[in-house]
């Protein structure tokens, strides 16, 4: 395949294993970025070494801080979402514990809506407990909850759009001023647009969370996150968080992220096609009294996704009918044949999932005697659709 000049070797093999040379790249080009790996960075000179770290800046020290692929995944997820700075982290849950972490400190207060992603709620509590820092929880459908839980020591104002589960669109530019008047930060768990429909950077967000274990991914083999943000003394801040922690994500995984995101766009457009045609039958059916989903004007906050988004994930939830037992619920899960039985989502599997919402969070979703059945999430993967509404047609006649 090759050939190769070498000269005399002048010490042991070993060392002139670990010391001899890669092969020039010069001539080489092609669209993948290199893995590169690395726990060792080299310097040029002690001086090199010595000289100080920019932690915000494209330095290469050691790979726990960054290296050309992880470095690039990050760049382009910046591009993706109109950030100027951005960091890859092991989980989606972890770049919201550093926007947590960055921002709060014993005796801070923060704003989390009911209808958070359910970790961000234990998370909550713990930092309650374990550190003194308090937290509100507010009604995501109203921005008058979040006027009235601002307090003198609020400090960050979370916010989630969709909610997870219910799928409320809360009015987030209403959200935004009400914080930055009161001189909070602001965050947004912007998973569900995966970027791409929600610029929360066009709306004075300080960070941006994404889980790209969803749809970055795309192919449900990688665990990964990302923090995005516009505000560099904020931004500092989360970094240093994040080295003092020692967080670091194998750029092997970064690797497959780098490739899920050259399909990201047609993906996350069909999923979402394929997910409104289910959704748009699964209305039809009897056995529903109502589908949670941001595009159909019935989805509370329905006004704010219009104004505010660009396009809409392949996720959603289906209330049952209030007659419907827990049981029945989960028998409908139990019969399907195409839906795996998972958390998480954005993969090219369908998957389902009997969800427990809290009774104080169905405000919105009681029917006309204020009752609300059992829900269901669905995840639409990459299936055909028509496939998929067949098998939810039948495990719904047969409940
Ligand atoms: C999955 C998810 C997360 C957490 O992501 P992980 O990478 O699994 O930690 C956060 N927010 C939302 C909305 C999610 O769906």
């Amino acid at each position: 395949m090759s050939t190769f000049k070498h000269d005399k070797p002048t010490h042991g093999l070993s060392t002139e294993i670990v010391h001899s040379k890669p092969v020039s790249t010069e001539g080489f080009s092609a669209l993948p970025v290199p893995l590169y790996r690395g726990s060792s960075t080299f310097f040029e000179s002690t001086a090199a070494q010595r000289a100080p770290v920019n932690p915000i800046g494209l330095d290469y020290s050691y790979g726990l801080h960054g290296n050309p692929t992880q470095y690039t995944l990050a760049k382009k997820l910046a591009e993706i979402e109109g950030a100027m700075h951005a960091l890859v982290c092991p989980s989606g849950l972890t770049g919201i514990a550093l926007v947590a972490q960055a921002c709060l400190k014993t005796g801070d207060h923060w704003l989390i809506p009911e209808n958070v992603y359910g970790p961000v709620q234990a998370l909550a509590r713990s930092l309650h407990a374990d550190y003194g820092i308090e937290f509100t929880e507010y009604d995501p459908c109203n921005a008058a909850s979040v006027a009235a839980a601002l307090q003198t020591n609020t400090k960050l104002v979370w916010t989630e759009a969709p909610g997870s589960l219910t799928f409320e669109v809360p009015d987030l530019q209403t959200i935004v001023a009400l914080a930055k008047a009161h001189g909070a930060r602001t965050g947004i768990d912007n998973t569900w647009a995966a970027g791409i429909a929600y610029k929360p950077f066009e709306h004075g967000f300080d960070f941006s969370v994404q889980a790209l274990t969803k749809y970055q991914c795309g192919h449900a083999d990688v665990l990964m996150g990302a923090v995005l943000s516009n505000n560099t003394r904020a931004f500092t801040d989360l970094e240093r968080r994040n080295r003092i922690l020692g967080l670091g994500v194998s750029p092997a995984d970064c690797d497959l992220v780098l490739r899920g995101l050259l399909t990201l766009p047609l993906r996350y457009r069909q999923q979402a096609e394929n997910g409104l045609l289910v959704a748009t039958e699964l209305k039809q059916h009897k056995a529903i009294a109502r589908v949670l989903h941001p595009e159909f004007p019935e989805c509370p906050g329905h006004e704010f996704y219009k104004r505010d988004f660009t396009g809409f994930a392949s996720i959603f939830s289906v209330v049952l009918q209030s007659h419907y037992t827990d049981e029945q619920a989960c028998k409908i899960i139990d019969s399907l044949k195409l839906f795996k039985i998972a958390y998480s989502w954005g993969g090219p599997e369908s998957l389902g999932l009997v969800v427990n919402v809290a009774d104080s969070r169905k405000r919105y979703l009681l029917d006309t005697n204020g009752q609300c059945g059992p829900i269901l999430r669905l995840a639409i993967g990459l299936e055909d659709p028509n496939d998929l509404i067949a098998d939810l047609m039948l495990a719904l006649d047969a409940a």
